[in-house]
């Protein structure tokens, strides 16, 4: 083989080393009974809701020129509508696993399954007792 024939080998296998860790990281990890879904707009947290339970969240007024509308049934999380312009986060498909979430870049939106959404809180709680 040639010098080349290597560099192309082992791009290949960084490649595919990168995609199997995007995959992992992608996959999720089973969730707890008190995970939550948590909402952030433009960084700060928006909401966070049970994951076993039902719910339809809409963020944005109807006076916003931008909405999203999040629904959370069977245990699944979807984004069923959203008014942004790449519609990215609308055919994302549902989520279900800890740490896998639907992002909306054009209105900042970051919707994330968090098994600890709960003990985060109490953390807080302890550092600022
Ligand atoms: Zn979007």
């Amino acid at each position: 083989m040639k010098p080349m024939d290597y560099v192309l080998m082992a791009g290949i296998l960084v490649a595919a080393g990168l995609i199997l860790i995007y995959n992992l990281v992608n996959f999720g990890s089973p969730v707890t009974e008190t995970a939550q879904v948590v909402i952030t707009v433009d960084g700060v947290v928006y909401g966070s809701y049970p994951l076993n339970e039902d719910n339809t969240i809409t963020i944005g007024q109807p006076s916003d020129d931008q909405h999203n509308t999040i629904q959370i049934l069977n245990q699944r999380v979807d984004m069923v509508t959203a008014d942004c312009r790449d519609q990215v986060c609308v055919k994302t498909r549902a989520i279900t696993k800890a740490n896998q979430s639907i992002v909306c870049l054009p209105h900042r939106v970051v919707v994330e399954i968090d098994n600890n959404g709960l003990l985060e809180e109490s953390e807080v709680d302890d550092i600022s007792r």
